[in-house]
C-alpha cells in the first residue's frame, strides 16, 4: 500500500556507514535506517549471529523456554536496571505493551477509567493506542474513533503535568520520550525528568519512557534517562536493539514488573530465538567496541563542528543534540534537503518540517564526522543562500 512517499533509490548492500544502491553508486549513511543499524550495515558479529541462528533454530513459541530470551532478558535488565521484560517485534507493540501495564495498574489501585498523561510533539507508533497517544495530528487524522484515557500537555512543562495532578484522580501513568525524535530533537531542561520522577513518586504514578529512539547508547548513554537521576518504572526500546532485526522490548521495574501475569499479554513472534541471538550480538559488539562512548564523543565533536561552520548563518534557529542524535533547526520548511543531499550521496533526514536530524551509526569515526558535518554545513549554506 502506498503508505509511504519513497525517494527514488533503492540499496543493494552495505558494510558500515556505507551502502551501495542498484547503480552501484555509494552513499554515506548518516540516519542509520532512523536509528536502527547503529552498528552500521553488514556488522560481522550480527551477520554471522544470525546466519548461525538460522541454520540452528528460528522459532519455537513463548508456549516453551527460550534460553536466548532469557539471555537478553538478563543482559539488557542489568544494563537498565530493570526486573522484567516482554519482547514485542516493533516499537509501537513494545508501547503497547506499556499501556497495558498502566492501565493494570491503574485498575490494581481501584481506578476504573485509568489515565496515562502523553505530550504534544510526541511520537509513540501507529497503533490505535499508539497513535493516540502521539501528539502529532498528522497522525491521528482519519482514524477516528481515538482510544480513550489519555491527557495531553505541553513537553517539557512539569507545572502543566503538577496541573493535572490538582485536577484528575484517574492518572496512572506518564508515558515521554527523554529526547523527542520525530518532533523534531526537542532536548528538554536538564531537570525535567528528575522533575517528572518526584512528581510521579508523591502521586504513585508510573514513570514510563519512550526510549525506542533514544536508548541503545544512541545519546551517549545506555539509556537517555542515565544523563539524569530519575530511574524509569517502565521503559520501551526497539529501534536499534537488533540493529535491524525486528525487535522491541517495554522493561518494569518494582511493582511495574508484577502487573503481567500469564494470560495478561502475548505474541507470536516476540522474542524468538532468532531475534534474541540477533539482538544478545548487538548488545555484546555495542560493549565490545565501546560504541556508546564513542557516541558521546562523536556526537560532541559533531555540535561543536555545527556550530563553527553554522554560527553566523541567519536561516539556523538552534543546533542541538546528544550523543549521535543531532537537530538543526532552520528557519524555514527544508525537506527538499533530503533529496540534495541523497544527490550528493548522503542520507539524511528531515522532520517536523524544519529540522534536519542525523542518526548516524554509533560506529562513526572522528573523520566520517567530520565528513558529515562538512557536507550537511554545504548544503545548508546553499539552502540558505539561495
Ligand atoms: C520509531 C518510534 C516508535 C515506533 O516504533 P515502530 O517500531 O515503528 O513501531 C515509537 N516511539 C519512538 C520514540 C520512536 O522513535
Amino acid at each position: 500500500m502506498s503508505t509511504y512517499n519513497r525517494l527514488p533509490v533503492q540499496f543493494q548492500r552495505g558494510e558500515g556507514i556505507w551502502l551501495w544502491d542498484s547503480e552501484n553508486r555509494q552513499y554515506l549513511d548518516a540516519l542509520s535506517g532512523i536509528a536502527v543499524c547503529g552498528l552500521g550495515h553488514a556488522h560481522p558479529a550480527v551477520t554471522s549471529a544470525i546466519a548461525e541462528q538460522a541454520g540452528k533454530l528460528v522459532h519455537t513459541s513463548n508456549l516453551y523456554g527460550i534460553e536466548l530470551q532469557e539471555q537478553l532478558a538478563d543482559k539488557l535488565c542489568s544494563l537498565a536496571e530493570m526486573d522484567r521484560v516482554f519482547f514485542s517485534n516493533s516499537g509501537a507493540e513494545a508501547n503497547e505493551a506499556a499501556i497495558k501495564i498502566a492501565r493494570l495498574f491503574g485498575h490494581s489501585k481501584g481506578i476504573d477509567n485509568p489515565a496515562i498523561i502523553v505530550m504534544d510533539h510526541s511520537f509513540h507508533g501507529r497503533t490505535l493506542a499508539t497513535l493516540t497517544a502521539t501528539g502529532n495530528r498528522k497522525v491521528q487524522a482519519g482514524f477516528e474513533p481515538l482510544v480513550q484515557g489519555f491527557i495531553r500537555v505541553p513537553y517539557d512543562d512539569l507545572d502543566a503535568i503538577s496541573k493535572v495532578a490538582a485536577n484528575s484522580q484517574d492518572v496512572a501513568a506518564i508515558l515521554v520520550e527523554p529526547i523527542q525524535g520525530e518532533g523534531g530533537v526537542n532536548i528538554p531542561d536538564s531537570a525535567y525528568l528528575d522533575g517528572i520522577r518526584a512528581i510521579c513518586d508523591d502521586h504513585d504514578w508510573l514513570m514510563m519512557l519512550d526510549e525506542i529512539q533514544t536508548g541503545m547508547g544512541r545519546t551517549g548513554r545506555w539509556f537517555a534517562w542515565q544523563h539524569s537521576n530519575a530511574r524509569p518504572d517502565v521503559a520501551t526500546v526497539a529501534k536499534a536493539l537488533g540493529n535491524g532485526v525486528p525487535v522491541g522490548a517495554c522493561m518494569a521495574r518494582g511493582k511495574a514488573a508484577d502487573m503481567m501475569q500469564p494470560g495478561s499479554h502475548g505474541t507470536t513472534f516476540g522474542g524468538n530465538p532468532l531475534a534474541c541471538r540477533a539482538a544478545i550480538a548487538v548488545l555484546e559488539s555495542l560493549e565490545q567496541e565501546q560504541c556508546v562512548a564513542n557516541a558521546a564523543s562523536t556526537g560532541e565533536q559533531m555540535l561543536a563542528g555545527f556550530s563553527a561552520a553554522l554560527a553566523d548563518l541567519d536561516g539556523v534557529v538552534e543546533i542541538r543534540g546528544l550523543g549521535l542524535m543531532i537537530g538543526i533547526e532552520l528557519d524555514r520548511p527544508c525537506s527538499e534537503l533530503v533529496s540534495k543531499a541523497l544527490e550528493q550521496g548522503l542520507l539524511i533526514n528531515v522532520t517536523a518540517e524544519r529540522v534536519i536530524r542525523l542518526l548516524p551509526p554509533l560506529i562513526l569515526t572522528d573523520k566520517q564526522a567530520d565528513m558529515i558535518v562538512a557536507q550537511v554545513s554545504n548544503l545548508i549554506h546553499e539552502f540558505i543562500g539561495q
